[in-house]
């Protein structure tokens, strides 16, 4: 049962605040922001069947399926709706060219809670510490190992596998506005910079922002509930607990390792037959 033991409480009017918030903080149109938010109240009840028949079926054979899909609770679950339902107004401003780049720096974040949310705490360490900031594939395999509490340690095979496939996923998202380059190996690279001030802060906003909140962990809320599969997450997407978490391994400051992407502009539509290239 969903309103059970993995903390399912219903949407309460804060939690319907709170997405407001995050719909107004992605659309700063009021039209579009409240657009999103009906379409993912529309959705819930449907997620949470879906979300609770998974339950059912992976109850008894968990061994098999892990690293199992998060479950969520349902205010959790409204706000994953809601950057589900965001991707459609942000696809269209984005086909208009009506973009800035902030707007792309913000949706790229989105993007990364989104594919981590929809997966497990595996794509989370990876989206985090192998996209966003540039740490190495051995301090991956750590920050799991701390976070995941028990599970098995994954290869290194695994880890670099993974995330091609998350810059597959990101690629999905944002064509060829994302830029990859041929790194080691073969594999592909994101072609990215390091952030200045500004945009580092914008990153942090963000990621506050984006992420499901509070899902309280021990490090910034000792007294908060672990309410549902969240509570790992929240700890790499907290930029204050993944800090303090780096500290602790002591690995270098995530400020130092924040990567963001060069985006590109895409190519203007052909000219047509017997127009002029050239201005
Ligand atoms: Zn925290």
């Amino acid at each position: 049962m969903l309103d059970g033991a993995r903390g399912g409480h219903r949407v309460e009017g804060h939690d319907v605040e709170r997405a407001f918030d995050v719909a107004r903080f992605l659309h700063a149109d009021e039209r579009a922001a409240t657009a999103v938010i009906v379409g993912a109240l529309a959705r819930l009840e449907a997620a949470r069947g879906e979300q609770q028949k998974r339950a059912y079926y992976q109850a008894g054979r968990e061994e098999t399926v892990r690293p199992y899909k998060l479950r969520l609770s349902t205010p959790h679950l409204l706000h994953k709706l809601v950057l589900e339902e965001s991707e459609r107004v942000e696809r269209a401003s984005e086909r208009e060219g009506d973009v800035t780049d902030r707007d792309l720096l913000i949706r790229y974040i989105k993007h990364l809670v989104l594919l981590s949310i929809r997966h497990n705490a595996f794509y989370a360490t990876l989206a985090v510490t192998r996209v966003l900031y540039d740490y190495r594939t051995r301090d991956a395999m750590d920050v799991y190992a701390v976070i995941a509490d028990g599970e098995v340690l994954k290869e290194s095979y695994d880890c670099r596998a993974r995330r091609q496939r998350i810059l597959g996923l990101l690629e999905e998202r944002f064509g060829a506005r994302l830029q990859f380059v041929r790194a080691c190996r073969g594999e592909r690279q994101l072609l990215t910079e390091e952030a200045e001030a500004g945009t580092a802060s914008l990153v942090a906003n963000a990621l506050e922002m984006l992420f499901p909140s509070p899902a309280a962990c021990a490090r910034c809320a000792p007294q908060g509930a672990h309410d549902d599969d969240m509570a790992a997450l929240h700890t790499i997407f907290h930029p204050r607990c993944f800090a303090a978490l780096m500290q602790e391994l002591r690995l270098p400051s995530p400020l130092s390792r924040l990567r963001v992407p060069l985006f590109a502009t895409p190519a203007a539509p052909c000219p047509q037959i017997g127009a002029s290239v050239h201005a």
